[in-house]
């Protein structure tokens, strides 16, 4: 199996490279942001209450998103692996999903952290809210209360795989095909071996 964990602020492209390695590596995206964004539009219990978090910039409660997360590891019981976008964001995730992953048989294998300038990060934001509609892009002080809490709460889940010895830093600027190829490179040296 192969699971990797894709790092990064609010803004760096884990969404668009998800995608990209989803497809080339046969594997399964759980990307909690996009599962909250579906409760919400099916105004589920759970989706109106994340709402009231997400639209401030906070994270939801650790239960919600781990509750999610266990859900599609059962649906998903025979992928040979998973992309975790915008999870694990707090080290009670981190941990917890290790401890999820040690039934479903396979470890973390790599987390890949992109790194984006903070400016560059508000710009494509804020772009994003233009044309997504996605209410939380659209109000710069929101975006700058997200990066806030990316540094505080989501920075020490980097520490937490550093001392697995599964982190790698990629550079998160230039095209998307030329990310992805720095992306590719790092999984392939992993696969190998
Ligand atoms: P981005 O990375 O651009 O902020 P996401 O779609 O990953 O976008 O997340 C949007 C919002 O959903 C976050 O700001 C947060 O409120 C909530 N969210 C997503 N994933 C998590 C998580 N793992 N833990 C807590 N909150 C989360």
């Amino acid at each position: 199996m192969l699971n990797i964990v894709l790092f990064g602020p609010p803004g760096a492209g884990k969404g668009t490279q998800s995608q990209y390695i989803i497809e080339k590596y046969n594997l399964i995206h759980l990307a909690t942001g996009d599962m909250l964004r579906a409760e919400i539009s099916e105004k589920t219990q759970m989706g109106l209450e994340a709402k009231k978090f997400i639209d401030k910039g906070q994270l939801v409660p650790d239960e919600t998103v781990i509750g999610m997360i266990a859900h599609k590891l059962e649906k998903h019981s025979n992928a040979s692996g998973f992309v975790f976008d915008g999870f694990p964001r707090t080290t009670v995730q981190a941990a917890k999903l290790d401890e999820m992953l040690q039934k479903h048989g396979a470890p973390i294998s790599l987390m890949i952290s992109l790194e984006v300038g903070k400016d560059e990060l508000i710009a494509r934001l804020l772009n994003r809210g233009k044309i997504s509609g996605r209410t939380d892009d659209q109000s710069e002080s929101t975006i700058r209360r997200r990066l806030e809490v990316y540094n505080t709460e989501t920075l020490p889940v980097m520490d937490y795989y550093k001392k697995q010895g599964k982190y790698r830093e990629i550079y998160g600027m230039g095209t998307i095909e030329e990310i992805f190829q720095r992306i590719c490179k790092v999984i392939d040296e992993t696969k190998g071996k």
